[in-house]
């Protein structure tokens, strides 16, 4: 009956996606420094100096839980990264999935496929394959019989404030109470039956999202998107599935800007990043400590940071070009630390 207990560390998956160079770069000889050789391992050719001005390439290796090279695509990075987690919220669990990266990496390309491209060759993105995934175990027998009910959510934290994409950005409080349960109040909840119905609420939250934004990219680039899917029994909270497209990991650099507003929200973007990392680590340690207020971000995640049935899956999203070289080390050390023990 079932397999062997997992440790702590097996509640983390931490997976790397590098997407292919884009025509734009192409056109400012931009050239791919990064190559996946095989199964895990992400190598960057730095480009590096002699003192004689004579350049070469220095290569750093990284290893990860998967590594994917611009060829894969979206189904298969998602049947190796969140699809294993769907069935654990049917068991009661809280499951996360993070897109970590650069601006311009592939986040919303991974996370929520390509919006602009409608119809039949449009690549779904994560939030609807999981949902596709959701619908599915729904009809399996033992968990039929549990009559669970299927709600979506979504919102999103700009500037450390909670806003609801499906009510029309609505700015919500997020309130602790004597218990340490952390509520987002008045959060919408829509009740969902298909996957149709979940592709919808999407839609309508990444409208919510990007309306009224002179340059969508920048919104996007400052704002953590959190979309849920959260089961219920009669009314009561049964499991969890939080998937997260994160801020621009470049935008934590804002806090040198000289102006004021975009150096706060650096701040902020600087200090939930590292905050999300710190409770994704406690959770793989199985640390009692877990550091859910430092962010408001962790803050409305606590639940899935803590708890037996917790379990997480960081991709980390990276450009291939040289010009990008500097972001996606970054990027790959901070992929790295949060699987390190
Ligand atoms: P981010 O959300 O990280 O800022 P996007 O997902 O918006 O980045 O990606 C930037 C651009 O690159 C988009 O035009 C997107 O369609 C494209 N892109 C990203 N990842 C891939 C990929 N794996 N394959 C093909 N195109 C991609
Ligand atoms: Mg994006």
């Amino acid at each position: 009956l079932g397999g062997p207990e997992l440790g702590p560390q097996h509640r983390i998956r931490v997976c790397v996606r590098k997407r292919p160079l884009n025509p734009r770069e192409a056109g400012l000889q931009d050239f791919d420094v990064v190559t996946v050789p095989c199964r895990g391992l992400v190598v960057v050719h730095e480009a590096r100096q002699r003192l004689d001005l004579s350049r070469y390439l220095e290569s750093q290796t990284f290893r990860f839980d998967h590594a994917f090279d611009e060829s894969a695509p979206n189904e298969l990075v998602y049947r190796h990264t969140a699809q294993p987690l769907v069935e654990s919220i049917f068991r009661g669990g809280m499951a996360t999935c993070f897109a970590y990266g650069q601006t311009g990496s592939g986040k919303t390309h991974t996370m929520v496929g390509d919006l602009s491209a409608k119809g039949q060759g449009c690549p779904k993105g994560i939030y609807t394959l999981a949902a596709q995934d959701v619908f599915c175990w729904l009809q399996e027998p033992s968990y039929k019989q549990l009559e669970l009910q299927v709600y979506g959510a979504f919102f999103e934290i700009y500037g450390g404030k909670v806003y609801d994409l499906l009510n029309w950005r609505n700015r919500l409080k997020v309130l602790e109470d004597g218990k340490q349960q952390i509520q987002v109040v008045g959060l919408q909840e829509e009740e969902v039956s298909c996957v149709e119905d979940v592709m919808k609420l999407i839609e309508m939250g990444n409208r919510c999202r990007t309306s009224g934004q002179t340059s969508a990219n920048t919104h996007s680039s400052r704002s953590h998107a959190i979309f849920q899917m959260i089961l219920r029994k009669r009314g009561k909270l049964h499991g969890k599935f939080s998937l997260i497209d994160l801020a621009g990991n470049e935008r934590g650099a804002d806090t040198g800007s000289a102006d004021r507003r975009t150096r706060l929200e650096g701040a902020e973007i600087n200090k939930s990043l590292l905050a999300l990392k710190e409770c994704i680590r406690a959770l793989g340690r199985n640390k009692a400590h877990t550091p859910f207020r430092a962010s408001k971000l962790t803050q409305v995640l606590r639940d899935s940071f803590i708890g037996e049935n917790s379990c997480t899956c960081m991709i980390a999203t990276i450009s291939p070009g040289m010009r990008s070289c500097e972001h996606t080390l970054n990027t790959l050390r901070y992929a790295n630390r949060v699987k390190e023990l």
